[in-house]
C-alpha cells in the first residue's frame, strides 16, 4: 500500500490554504488546466485575471498588478 510522506502532506495543505482563502474571501475560482482564474481582488478586475497555481502554490494577477506571491503576500 502507497504511503502519503509528509512533505507531500504538506504540499497538499499549502494547496488546500490557497484555494480556500481565495474563496473564502469570495473569489471565485474557474479551473484552468492545472491553475485556477479568478478576479483579482487587488485592483478593479473585469476579466479574471488571477492566477493560482496550486502545483506551487503561487498566485500572480496578470492585469493591473501585475505581481505574484505566495499565500502570505
Ligand atoms: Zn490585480
Amino acid at each position: 500500500m502507497a504511503r502519503i510522506s509528509n512533505a507531500e502532506l504538506d504540499r497538499i495543505k499549502r494547496e488546500v490554504s490557497l484555494i480556500r482563502l481565495a474563496e473564502s474571501s469570495s473569489i471565485e475560482l474557474k479551473k484552468h488546466g492545472k491553475d485556477y482564474l479568478g478576479l483579482c481582488p487587488f485592483h478593479d478586475d473585469k476579466e479574471p485575471s488571477l492566477v493560482i497555481s496550486p502545483e506551487k502554490n503561487l498566485w500572480h494577477c496578470l492585469g493591473a498588478c501585475n505581481e505574484g506571491g505566495d499565500v502570505i503576500q
